[in-house]
Formats: C-alpha cells, structure tokens, sequence
C-alpha cells in the first residue's frame, strides 16, 4: 500500500522500526564487506528506508542506486537477531526507487520495459524469443559469430553480455512433461509444478527431473502447458502492481486448496512465492486464499524431506565428489539448508563435501549479474576459488540463476566440474536403479 505516493511511508511500521543498529549483520554482507562503507551496508540502507518513511528524507538518485547495488541476498536477515524483515524492506523500497523516478532515463526505462515488461510480461514472447535463439544457436550461427571476430566491433558491456548468454534447451517444459504425470505406484499426494519462466527455457531438463523424482515418489503432478512468470523478478526490481497482477494469476491458475503442495525447484522464486498473502495484503478478494497458497508452496527439497522419498538403491561402487552451494533465497529466505544436504546424502556413490562460505552469494541475484557486472563478478571468483578447495567434480545448487552463473563461471575459468541441481542427480539415482532392474 503506498501513503502519499511512497511505498516505505506505507510500509507497515513495526517493520520501518525494527533495527536496533547492533551491526551483527554488517559482516555478512557482501557489499558492505567490500568497500566497508556504512551506507554499502544492511544496518545503513534501513537507517536511509526509515529516514524516508518518517518523512525526514525524500527519494534521491543516490538513494536509488544505493538500493541496485543491494543484491537482495538476504544473508543480513539470517544474521539479524531482532528479526528484521529485509526481504519486505527491501522490495518497498526498490518500489519507492521506481515510482519516485529518481533512476529515471531513456535507456534504463527502453531497457526495463522491454525485460521486465515485455519479455517476462508474457512467457509466450519469451518462449518465442527463446525460439529464435534456440534456432540461432542450433543452426551454428552462434559459434560462426564468436568465431569471425565481429564480436570484437562490440562495445566491452555487451560482448560480455553475449559471452554469458545462456544455451536454449532442444525443448521446453510443455514438449517435455505431459500435463498429467501419473505417480509410480500409489498415489499419495497431487501436487502442481511450476515450471518457471526462465527456467523453462534454460533448465527444463531440471523441470523434467523434478517432476520424474515426484512421482517417483508417490505424487500425481499437474504440469499445465501455458504457465506464466511468478513475478520475482519484478517484485526484486520494483515493479509492484505487476509482480501483485502476476500473483492473482498464479493463484487464480493454481486454486490452492485443489492441491498438497504446489512445488517450486526455482530457490529464488519459491522465496518470493511464499509472501503472495503480503504481496496481496490490500486486495481483500485474494486475502484468504493467498494465505493458503503461501501455506501450499514448498520448494521441492524442503517437500522432498517432508514426504520421506524412497532412497535410490546402490548399484555401483563409483564415488562421486559433490559440493553443494546454498541459494541466497533457498538458505535465507526460505531457510532450507538441511533438506538439501539430506537428499544429496541419500543418493548412493555420492560423497558431500562442505563447500567454505556455501551461503555467501555467488553474484547472481536474479539480474544483479546484469546491472552491477564488476561486482557480481568479484562474487564469482570468490566462489569458484572456494570450489576449487573442495576438489568436486559436481557442484549442486537450487536455483537457476546460481546455475547458470557458476555454469558462465566455470567456462570462463576453464574448470572441468559439472554444476547441477540435486534434483537432477536424485533422478538420475533413480534412473540408474531402473536400467539395473531392467
Ligand atoms: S541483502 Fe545482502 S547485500 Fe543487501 S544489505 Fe542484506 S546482506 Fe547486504
Ligand atoms: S539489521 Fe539486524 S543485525 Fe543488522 S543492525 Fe539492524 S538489528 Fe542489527
């Protein structure tokens, strides 16, 4: 709700003043570790929220910038032991940075309607720019670019922006899954998959994985051919009423008291997902059931470990090396850490090997790597050097962003580690199992 304009003056206060300034989160914090700077970090970012909630401050373009180079990682909020709610914080005021304007230009707004507008507006636009790249890249125009040089007439931003474009899978979740996936043997639950919008067109192997391990493990999955974008990125980037429009549709598409659980493999948009009932806190019509629809979504570790899934059997003496490194929005803001690990220990063959600073972020953050490049790279190379210490040839993660980023990472750097997510090699343990039996 916004009082005079302002999403922070409309900002529930308990929330504006919960900070007591006791520092405890300032080492956590990524940025403020880098530069030391006061205002880089979590407890100086609130004092400058509360100063505009109370009316003392007005929204500048410093505030604004301020507000992009926070990565939304959250790890203030787990270090944080009055319980401040960053995640809400944070959100209303990139909102307030939005609709005061202070960023305002014409290239940033281009730039913001065309991606967050446009683009994951509609998934069928992005499904058909996804064609269109999966066909550039298919039909070896990619490696011909890359490889003629023309690349090199680029100016610097872009030419790393194309170095990271991600590769398109051969087939998106609704050529892949069926609408209806039956559960092996007795049914035990119904459960919906959200198969994502970025996600669907970079890892909808993971979606395939994700919904084979559920019913593997008892589940009916309702997989509906047209899905539509959660709305994470636009509520993380301040686009309030669409990331509130996006959410009705969710809920309308899914009615939650139709399912057990409605799973998300996404880290950082199951941690979005879970707040509908706040997101929608003054639309009375959708009050109750965002409430119940909060209550329904789980992240598909967390409902994985609740259900207690049959652990694939041994079938070989191989022993993979495996590190597992923490989603920002998985570890604090859903607090799933145990339930990871869990599934990863049971798979045979595997050995888990703690991964230094598992939960400090990778740089990712949702389109962080996009807008503050310098430092979502320093991120990376420190990520990757703590890889490197644990000597496994696989690295696990759960959400997209993190995949791709250490998938960039891990090209870039020449490193010969596989990076997945656990749900991909639970089903392949399953898989394995199956072609022994056969
Ligand atoms: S969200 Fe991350 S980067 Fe932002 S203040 Fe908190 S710890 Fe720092
Ligand atoms: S956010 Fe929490 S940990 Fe950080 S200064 Fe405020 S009360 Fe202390």
């Amino acid at each position: 709700m916004k009082v005079n304009g302002s999403h922070l003056k409309g900002l529930d206060y308990s929330v504006v003043q919960q900070c007591m300034h006791c520092g405890l989160c300032l080492p956590t914090c990524p940025t403020y570790e880098a530069t030391k700077l006061e205002r880089h970090s979590p407890r100086g970012r609130i004092a400058l929220m509360r100063a505009i909630a109370d009316g003392q401050l007005e929204a500048t373009k410093t505030f604004g910038e301020e507000m992009y180079y926070c990565l939304g990682c959250l790890a203030c909020m787990t270090a944080c032991p009055a319980g401040v709610d960053y995640a809400e914080l944070f959100e209303h005021a990139r909102a307030e940075v939005e609709t005061s304007g202070v960023l305002r230009s014409t290239k940033r707004n281009i730039i913001r309607s065309l991606a967050i507008h446009w683009l994951f507006g509609s998934v069928n636009r992005l499904q058909v720019v996804g064609r269109v790249l999966r066909l550039y890249q298919q039909l070896g125009f990619q490696t011909m670019v890359r490889s003629s040089g023309l690349l090199r007439l680029l100016p610097k931003r872009l030419r790393e922006l194309e170095a990271i474009t991600p590769e398109i899978q051969a087939e998106f979740s609704s050529e892949r899954i069926p609408a209806v996936t039956a559960p092996t043997g007795r049914k035990r639950y119904r459960v919906a998959m959200l198969t994502g919008c970025a996600q669907d067109l970079i890892f909808s192997d993971v979606n395939q994985d994700t919904v084979e391990v559920l019913a593997r493990n008892g589940c009916e999955v309702i997989t509906p051919a047209e899905q539509r974008c959660c709305g994470s990125l636009h509520a993380h980037n301040g686009e309030w009423k669409s990331a509130q429009a996006l959410a009705r549709k969710q809920i309308d598409q899914f009615p939650p008291d139709q399912f057990d659980a409605i799973i998300s493999n996404a880290g950082g948009c199951g941690s979005h997902l879970k707040h509908f009932h706040k997101l929608l806190s003054d639309d009375p019509a959708y009050q109750q059931r965002a409430k119940l629809w909060d209550h329904k979504v789980k992240d598909i570790h967390e409902w994985l470990d609740e259900i207690r899934i049959e652990p694939p059997r041994t079938v070989s003496t191989e022993q993979v090396v495996v590190t597992y490194h923490e989603s920002c929005h998985l570890a604090h803001g859903q607090k799933i850490t145990a339930e990871p690990r869990r599934l990863l220990r049971s798979i045979p063959g595997l050995q888990l090997v703690e991964l230094p600073e598992s939960t400090w972020c990778c740089g990712s953050a949702g389109i962080y790597n996009l807008i503050q490049p310098e430092m979502a790279n320093e991120l990376l190379v420190r990520k990757l050097n703590h890889i490197r210490t644990t000597r496994a040839t696989v690295v696990a993660t759960g959400n997209p962003g993190c995949l791709l980023q250490l998938i960039n990472g891990a090209k870039k750097e020449g490193l010969s580690m596989r990076v997945v997510h656990p749900v991909t090699l639970l089903a392949e343990a399953y898989r394995k199992n199956q072609t022994h039996n056969a």
